[in-house]
């Protein structure tokens, strides 16, 4: 290990162990998932995912294209049935009752509804009344700097408006998770930059325990408090780091700066082991 990983290793310790002290949000315990081809031949694409995510933390899953991340999320907020293996969210089976946020890359916004109204989706769909959904949703536009855009519809957006409408929509039903499936894949860099930043300190200023899953590395060591890196499918995880940059410095532009960012990119990458041939673009 070289100084600067121990220095920070050092660092995220001590923010590790003050989350040792939280509650555990959502375990994942020797969970696998097979899945059957219609020709009766089974797909190993989970070999064994163990995490434990504690109250408030913001965990980024970085692994190879299909390797099964997005399967993984899908198992955590009860669309899929792991078959092996156990996961609970604070103490119970996802199942019942638990409110998970999700967050994918394309932002789900209905077109032929207002900003307004696609805010408060979630609670139309758990029944409260329409003056007070317009209540709480004018409450969080004005707080995320949107209330000036509530009347307009989704397409007069930008790409990283809409990405932030999208989270708060995800905000207003209070969800104990937020998983985010690559949410800024699809935005250029600059947006990109600015999104991590303005999504991280929304989602600590709402106390949020977060899983964000990534294929960059950088967004994933500027925004974590630790970053779990998967191996090649059937997938199980390979490596953990505590990297806390952003918890630290306050700032995830700050954590890309940082002298220790490049060491964790560098261990990262080799984790990875991705291969690039003479050719490729
Ligand atoms: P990732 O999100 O890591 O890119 P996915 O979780 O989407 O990967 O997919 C992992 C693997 O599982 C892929 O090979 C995919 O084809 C396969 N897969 C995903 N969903 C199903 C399904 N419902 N039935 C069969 N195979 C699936
Ligand atoms: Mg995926």
């Amino acid at each position: 290990m070289n100084a600067s990983i121990a220095h920070s290793a050092t660092l995220a310790a001590r923010t590790t162990d003050s989350l040792q002290l939280l509650q555990s949000v959502i375990s994942l315990d020797e969970v696998k998932k097979t899945f059957s081809s219609s020709g009766g031949e089974s797909v190993d694409v989970i070999e064994d995912i163990t995490l434990d995510i504690k109250q408030e933390e913001f965990v980024s899953i970085v692994g190879p294209s299909g390797c099964g991340k997005s399967t993984m999320f899908n198992i955590i907020s009860g669309l899929l049935e792991p078959s092996a293996g156990t996961i609970t969210l604070r103490g119970h089976d996802p199942k019942r009752g638990a409110r998970i946020g999700y967050m994918l890359q394309r932002d789900l916004l209905f077109p032929w509804r207002t900003i307004i109204d696609n805010v408060c989706l979630g609670l139309e769909v758990q029944g409260i009344p329409k003056a007070r959904r317009y209540e709480v949703a004018h409450d969080y536009l004005a707080r995320y700097g949107l209330a000036d855009f509530a009347k307009q519809y989704p397409n007069t957006l930008s790409g990283g408006m809409r990405q932030r409408v999208a989270l708060i929509r995800t905000l207003i039903t209070e969800p104990d998770l937020i998983l985010l499936d690559e949410p800024f894949s699809a935005l250029d860099y600059q947006t990109r930059l600015v999104l991590e930043e303005e999504i991280v300190s929304i989602l600590k200023d709402a106390h949020k325990t977060v899983v964000l899953i990534t294929h960059d590395i950088g967004e994933a060591i500027s925004m974590s408090d630790r970053v779990a890196v998967m191996t090649q499918r059937p997938t199980s995880v390979k490596k953990i780091y505590d990297v806390g940059l952003s918890r630290e410095l306050g700032s995830c532009l700050k954590a890309r700066s940082d002298v220790r960012y490049q060491t964790f990119f560098d261990s990262i990458w080799n984790d990875l082991d991705i291969q690039i041939s003479g050719g490729a673009s």
